[in-house]
Parts: C-alpha cells; structure tokens; sequence
C-alpha cells in the first residue's frame, strides 16, 4: 500500500525524503525500503524506451516483406512503363530487407544494393522512389545533390543530407536508419574532367568523397536542424548502415559517351544493321558503370552504387497513359474535384490527346501535363462550383480555346 510522507522514510533510489516526494511506495517484501513516484515514473520512461528499441532492432521478418513480383506490381499502379526500373528497384529493395533480416554472425555479408537511376528529366525517377517509400511504410526522403558542397565551402554539409530523414522519422533515429534517401541530380555533383589532375573542383569530387561515407554505411553526425555544422550545435549520430540510397540524375549528354564506348568496339565501318540500330535508338538502354565514371562520378560512388538501371524518355502513348491510367492520375484528380461539388466531369479521348500534343510541343514531358491540364481548368474550376451544372465535358475545341487564351493572356503582357 501506499504510505504517504512515511516518517522518517526516503526514496532507496534518489534518496528523496518523503515528504519531497509525492507518494512514496514501500517494497512488500523487505521493511525499510521505498521507492517514489517520481522514481516510478522515471523508470517506466526508461522500461518503455527500451522496449520500443527492442521491437525497432530485431531483424525484419522476411514473410512481412513483399516480394519482387508484388513491389512491381504496387509500381505499376503509380507508374507508367519504366519496366525495367520497376525491375530493378523491386529487386534492390527486396535484396534490401535480406540484408536486414541476416543474422548478425552469419558469414556471408550482404552488401547494401543502394541504386543509381539515370534517365531524362520527368520520366519518374523520383516518382518511383517515392511510391517504393509509400508502399514500405518507412521515412524517406529527397534531396538535392546541388546544395551539397564540401566541408568548409558555402552550402550545406552532407551530413544534412540525413537532417531531413531525421526530421520526417520525428527524429526516431531507430526509425531513420531504416530509412530511404532519394538523392536527386547526382549528375551534378560529376567531376569536371574525366582526368582528376586537371581539375580539382571542391563541389564535385569533395561532395563526392563525402557522399561516399554515407552510401558505405558508417555513424556521421547529423545536425538536427540542417545547414551548417556548428560548434555548439549537438549532433545526432545516425548510422547510415542499413539506410537505402536511391540516386537519380538525367546525365545530359551520356549518350555521347555510351555512344563513344559502344563504336570504339567497332573494327572499321560497320555494316552490321544491329549496331546501326543501335545508333539510332535511345542509347541510355545500354549505359554502364564506365559511363558514369566518364561521365565525372569516382570510381567509388559507382562502387558503392551496384544497381545501375534507365529510365526511358516518354513516348506520345506513355505521356497520355500518364494521364488517365496511374492511380492517382491527374485527369482523375480533376474528376474527384469536381465530383466534391456535386459535378461528373469528363475529358474528350481528343481533348487528351491535345493536352499531349501541347506537352510534346512544348518539350514539357510529363512534368508538363499537369500545368497545360490547370491552365485549361482554371476557368471552369472558378465558375462551375457556383452555377448548378451538374455535367461538365472538356472538348477539344474547349481546351484549344482555353490555351490559346492564356497564351494570348501571355503575349499581352510581353
Ligand atoms: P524525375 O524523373 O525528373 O524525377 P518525376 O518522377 O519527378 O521525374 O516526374 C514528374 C511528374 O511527372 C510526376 O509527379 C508524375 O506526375 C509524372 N510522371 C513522370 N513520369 C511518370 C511515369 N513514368 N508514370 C506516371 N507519371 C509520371
């Protein structure tokens, strides 16, 4: 039972005298010994954190992950063609949580899949990382390599690359290190020169060689509101060991060097009508590690970056997919709109095909769809809510008009 402010009891443990301590519990079994709430509590925070820990580091349990086929086909609701990344990806992060689940002294090391994604701005590199994050249900993250420099230069540390993974796992490192960093235009960071005696330029190999430490998998510390390290700042150590590294950049001009190493095998002109195929074709399908390197990356990046795989620009057929068919697809976002007013929206099969046509003319991609899709909507999305329609249909003839307004719009102000 409980006795408060016992006579001339204390708290065995923090030596509080009762009548400091609120409620002092003595033991049930040795006469003279107390402990007090303040202690009690104490001790269940402690109790609690540990068992939290406990359940975030037993190893993943291989029967609750997906399988490739599985991670594949929750891709394929999100994303348009890209088969061979949904490929790719499914298998590296499958690969991913073996590692995770692989008993601590077995004497195979897996070693960590992270992936490289190269392929033209707009064709779902970052779409793709993030529906794998939302289908795992663990925090994840973009970045942009850009702001990157290396350490004593303007810009931020790479040690903030993880502020962010932090920031969205409530700052439950536990959590964080289970986590995905999607690392946009990695290209960015590429070395100057294919030679590293020509140039030495801070913000590529540095950035480089930093980004290294973290795709390896060591304990950096991070500062917890990002930027720049500072003195009196305290750092988070976070060990970036079983985090997953997805990298993605557009390496503009590659083809080049793909299209370089591809004809240095050639003896001679060739006839062969495969490898004129080639020439014409998209050359990214064939990239390698070796173009990377040339391209500008270190040899140790792409060591540390095994999964190498493409994204295809996309095509007319793929772009009008885009916009009917993911499950979040932008013309169904603009039905679930308008039905919220009571309202059956409808786009022509030649009214979409227009939206595509104005996206390829206008070199926008799939980047592109959205706005050319909002600039023909605005008008409608203004005064439909309030005039009692009960249908509304987008032709053709109405998008055109649409457009040619907000470009008129446009030149007007020029
Ligand atoms: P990036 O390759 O530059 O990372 P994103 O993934 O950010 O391109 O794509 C930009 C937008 O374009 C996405 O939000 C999505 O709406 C659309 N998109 C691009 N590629 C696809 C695709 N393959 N399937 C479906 N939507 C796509």
């Amino acid at each position: 039972m409980a006795k408060k402010k016992a006579e001339q009891a204390q708290c065995s443990f923090c030596g509080r005298p009762a009548d400091m301590a609120e409620v002092l519990v003595p033991s049930a079994g040795i006469s003279g010994v107390y402990i007090c709430s303040d202690c009690v509590e104490a001790i269940n925070g402690i109790l609690h954190d540990y068992k939290e820990q406990a359940k975030d580091t037993e190893p993943t349990q291989m029967d609750s992950v997906p399988k490739p086929k599985e991670i594949y086909d929750y891709l394929n609701q999100y994303v348009i063609g890209q088969d061979e990344a949904k490929k790719y990806l499914s298998v590296a992060v499958y690969n991913h949580y073996k590692r995770l689940a692989q008993g601590k002294g077995d004497d195979v090391d897996i070693e960590k899949s992270n992936v490289i994604l190269v392929g033209p701005t707009g064709t779902g590199k970052t779409l793709l990382a993030k529906t794998i994050a939302r289908m795992l249900d663990v925090p994840f993250t973009i970045v942009d390599a850009t702001v990157l420099t290396q350490a004593g230069y303007v810009g931020e540390d790479i040690e903030s690359l993880l502020t962010r993974l932090l920031q969205v796992a409530d700052y439950d490192v536990t959590k964080a290190e289970k986590g995905i960093v999607f690392i946009d235009e990695i290209d960015k960071i590429a070395r100057k020169g294919d030679n590293p005696s020509i140039t030495r330029d801070v913000s590529g190999e540095g950035v480089q060689q930093g980004l290294l430490k973290l795709l390896e998998g060591s304990v950096v510390n991070v500062p917890p509101q990002g930027g720049r390290k500072h003195p009196e700042q305290r750092m988070i150590p976070v060990d970036t060991k079983n985090i997953l590294f997805i990298c993605g950049g557009a390496f503009d001009g590659i083809e080049q060097k793909i299209a370089h190493r591809l004809n240095t095998h050639v003896v001679g002109y060739s006839t062969d009508p495969a490898r004129q195929r080639v020439q014409r074709e998209n050359y990214l399908k064939f990239v390698a590690p070796q173009d990377l390197k040339s391209f500008g990356l270190i040899p140790e990046i792409i060591g540390r970056l095994p999964i190498l795989t493409n994204l295809e620009p996309l095509d007319r057929e793929a772009l009008r997919r885009v916009l009917t068919e993911p499950k979040n697809a932008i013309v169904r976002q603009y039905e679930k709109l308008f039905s919220m007013d009571g309202v059956k929206l409808t786009f022509d099969s030649e009214a979409l095909d227009l939206i595509v046509d104005k996206a390829i003319e206008y070199k926008l991609g799939a980047r592109g769809l959205r706005s050319i899709v909002e600039t023909i909507m605005i008008d409608s999305m203004f005064d439909v809510p309030s005039s009692g329609v009960k249908e509304f249909t987008v032709t053709k003839e109405y998008a055109l008009e649409k457009l040619q307004k907000a470009n008129f719009e446009l030149n007007k102000t020029e």
